[in-house]
């Protein structure tokens, strides 16, 4: 394949710009022409396209968010739309795309060459590592810092005026944001979709800490374990111990990428620009990972149909360490 366009799609996450500049760099030393695709599967459909070199990439690894823009697109998901969008590619010549996204944005992908024939690599780039054929996903790490850095700061104010708070972290319906943070912040509770804990044991676990003297409590909730203003309610009825609700929203999905996000990006889009450039008949359909800090590939069916990471050792660990 000589010809290639990029696009991230989506919610942003911090090191799709690394990656963006990494594909770029490593496909137009390999004798690549690479076009940038604005917004998505949206600007392929509209045909917001350009071509790109080393120059149009410099200046952006420290940043978060994606130069390229994201956007989430309806028309996308129907037959219509998928051939406005292989015909968009075919008219400036392009015969593979690199795609930066999440489940959603692979599926597309997935329906574009079973549809369509239009070969692709997908990168997974989202905050939440909801994806379970990888480890891990790119902005993961940066989002964890994230999180890490408020809870320090949560922290000093709780231990000062004797509180408590839930922190609510995104994630979907992945606890991961919460298990990594809730682990390497030193959380009293880390409560996650995977392991539903009740509100009697939630309470019990307070209670337990108040006896030991331990009034300052973090509970570090994924938005997909429950309501935490509800939750609040409860402990506050139950307990009679001062708690506060926070939710970290947005502030989780911006900022400058780690060195494992920026180091994950490179690796991903070298293995991406490969697969492609090895692809004389048009035939690839993959995703790009790591596990057991090898990069993998894997057909787009394969990868979605995985479930189950399992971080149970860790959420053991946090667990004893918690007490
Ligand atoms: P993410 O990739 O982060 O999971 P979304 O789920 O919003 O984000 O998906 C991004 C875009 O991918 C959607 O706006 C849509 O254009 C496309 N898409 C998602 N699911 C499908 C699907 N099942 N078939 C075709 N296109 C899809």
């Amino acid at each position: 394949m000589k010809s290639i366009g990029i696009l991230t799609s989506g919610g942003d996450a911090p090191g799709m710009n690394a990656c963006i500049r990494a594909v770029v760099r490593y496909a137009v030393a390999n004798g690549m022409t690479v076009f940038g695709i604005e917004k998505g599967y949206e600007g392929l459909i509209n045909g917001d396209i350009r071509e790109m070199n080393g120059r149009s990439v410099s200046d952006i690894i420290q940043r978060g968010g994606t130069i390229l823009k994201t956007a989430r697109c309806s028309e996308f998901a129907t037959e219509a739309g998928m051939k406005k969008a292989a015909e968009s590619m075919r008219a400036r010549g392009i015969e593979g795309l690199v795609i930066i996204g999440g489940d959603g944005s692979f599926r597309g992908a997935r329906e574009l060459f079973e549809l369509c024939g239009v070969p692709s690599a997908g990168i997974p780039g989202t905050i939440d590592n909801d994806l379970a054929y990888t480890d891990y996903t790119l902005g993961f790490d940066t989002a964890v810092n994230t999180v890490l850095s408020a809870i320090n700061n949560l922290r000093d104010t709780m231990t000062s005026h004797d509180l408590a708070n839930i922190v609510e972290v995104m994630g979907r319906h992945c606890g991961d944001i919460a298990l990594f943070a809730g682990l390497a912040g030193g959380a009293e509770t880390i409560l996650i979709p995977e392991k539903p804990i009740s509100e009697d044991e939630i309470c019990e676990n307070i209670m337990a800490n108040k006896k030991k003297g331990k009034l300052s409590n973090i509970i570090v909730m994924a938005e997909g374990a429950g309501n935490a203003e509800a939750l609040q309610k409860v402990i506050i009825e139950r307990t009679g111990v001062q708690i506060r609700t926070t939710r970290l929203g947005h502030i989780q999905r911006g900022g400058t990428p780690s060195m494992a996000d920026r180091i994950l990006a490179a690796r991903f889009a070298v293995r991406a620009v490969d697969l492609l450039l090895a692809d004389d008949d048009l035939k690839v359909a993959k995703v790009v990972g790591i596990r057991n800090n090898k990069i993998v590939d894997e057909e787009y069916s394969v990868a979605l149909a995985r479930t189950n990471k399992g971080h149970e050792d860790l959420y053991k660990i946090a667990k004893v360490l918690c007490t």
